[in-house]
């Protein structure tokens, strides 16, 4: 059993993390010491079923065997060298990564944040170089309720007051409209608009997914319009909807894949971009960069992950336990307990009647039952637990959630 007061040692831990760390985070009051799979251990030995699998960084797990053996294996051959020099694993690595995303070229960088600020780049110099947009003019068009980092850029067009008060002044050239409606997209786009950046699905909004036809109305109106669809796949992509990317579920292929998290196996940030030559092939020696961008361990790991999503089993267990877990979640909506459930294979924004507590008091309440999730707005919760959870762990999960709702 798990009690509402931590334990003693538990309470020190996180006296101490306050005291002496930036509060920029409110975390549950749980200090986690091992981790192996779906399941954490805190430093009084209890177990907890990780159903936020770190923002879907962890989708093959915690401890995971091949990441981990390729990580050890690299480390003792080399580490970094910086991109001053070539390193054995770095061809692979932008191949087999283009090959994935079917595209030609990789721009590697390290957090998704700077991917998106990498795509950012590329698009603004595509739009100068490739498309003709007068100097200083380029407008990017993103949605409301989106997140894509937390830079000063990243924020500057953010709608989000949290993210974004007092980071001013802000970087310009963003045009927002509201997610999912194509023609507010379409007023928006004009001939100094070089890029569209969107979430295929929005994560932390709340894993929003637009109506049916959106993505592909998107790709048809930059195709039109000669824009570039950057899809930011940072949270979506590498298996958690059940495909390797949110957008294969509409059909569409966007011009740029920005990806992260997954990409580095929960193991090291790895992030990239993904695009054909006419657009990455703007950058020229020199004019963008990134010490840590594209090293040996990171190449090692995102190889790895790469080789586990070219086998398809992750996809699959994504779309077969996302259905089973859609299809629960839709029976507590159905008994009243959520007013709202969305989401695409094993990832679901759920919507909590605020009769039974605000999204953090229903964290805290499955904390003290064993589970591990993440409030976001209000009284939602998110649901992304590893890939690698076995049914019998979810739905043990999901009994949990019954028994906070009284259901
Ligand atoms: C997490 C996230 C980012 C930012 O990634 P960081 O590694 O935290 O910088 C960007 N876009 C989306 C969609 C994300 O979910």
């Amino acid at each position: 059993m798990t009690s509402v007061t931590p334990a003693p040692a538990t309470q020190d831990l996180i006296a101490a993390s306050d005291a002496h760390s930036a509060h920029n985070y409110h975390p549950l009051p749980v200090v986690v010491a091992t981790a192996e799979g779906a399941w954490m251990t805190d430093v009084e030995g209890r177990r907890y079923l990780d159903m936020l699998a770190g923002y879907s960084a962890l989708n093959f797990g915690h401890g995971n065997r091949r990441l981990i053996d390729a990580a050890k294996a690299q480390l003792e051959r080399v580490t970094l060298t910086s991109r001053a020099f070539h390193h054995d694993r770095f061809a692979a690595f932008c191949t087999q990564l283009a090959e994935l995303c079917g595209k030609e070229m990789v721009l590697p960088m390290n957090t998704g944040a700077e991917a998106v600020e990498t795509a950012v780049k590329t698009a603004r110099k595509w739009g100068y170089r490739v498309k003709g947009v007068p100097d200083g003019r380029a407008r990017i068009v993103v949605a409301s309720d989106n997140f894509h980092g937390r830079t000063t850029t990243i924020v500057s067009f953010s709608t989000d007051p949290e993210a974004r008060a007092d980071y001013g002044p802000y970087t310009p050239g963003f045009d927002i409209v509201p997610y999912g409606d194509l023609d507010a997209l379409r007023a928006a786009v004009t001939d100094e608009t070089v890029a569209v950046l969107l979430e295929p699905i929005q994560g932390e909004a709340g894993v929003l997914v637009p109506p049916p036809g959106y993505l592909p109305g998107v790709r048809e109106l930059t195709r039109e319009r000669g824009v570039l669809f950057i899809a930011d796949e940072i949270q979506s992509g590498l298996g958690r909807t059940g495909k390797t990317f949110a957008c294969e579920h509409e059909g569409v292929v966007p011009d740029v894949y920005v990806l992260g998290k997954a990409l580095g196996g929960g193991v090291v940030p790895v992030s990239a971009v993904v695009a054909d030559r006419d657009v990455l092939g703007v950058f020229r020696p020199g004019e963008h960069g990134s010490t840590f961008g594209g090293n040996p361990l990171a190449c090692a790991v995102g190889l790895e992950v790469i080789a586990m999503l070219r086998e398809g089993e992750y996809q699959q267990r994504a779309a077969e336990l996302g259905e089973h877990l859609h299809a629960e979640l839709r029976l507590l909506a159905g008994a009243g307990k959520v007013s709202a459930v969305r989401g695409r294979g094993l990832w679901a924004g759920v919507d909590i009647d605020p009769a039974y507590g605000t999204g953090r008091e229903i964290s805290e309440k499955l904390l003290e039952r064993g589970v591990l999730v993440k409030d976001t707005h209000g009284s939602t919760i998110r649901i992304a637990p590893p890939l690698v959870i076995s049914k019998e762990d979810l739905d043990w999960g999901l009994d949990q959630l019954r028994a906070v709702l009284g259901a």
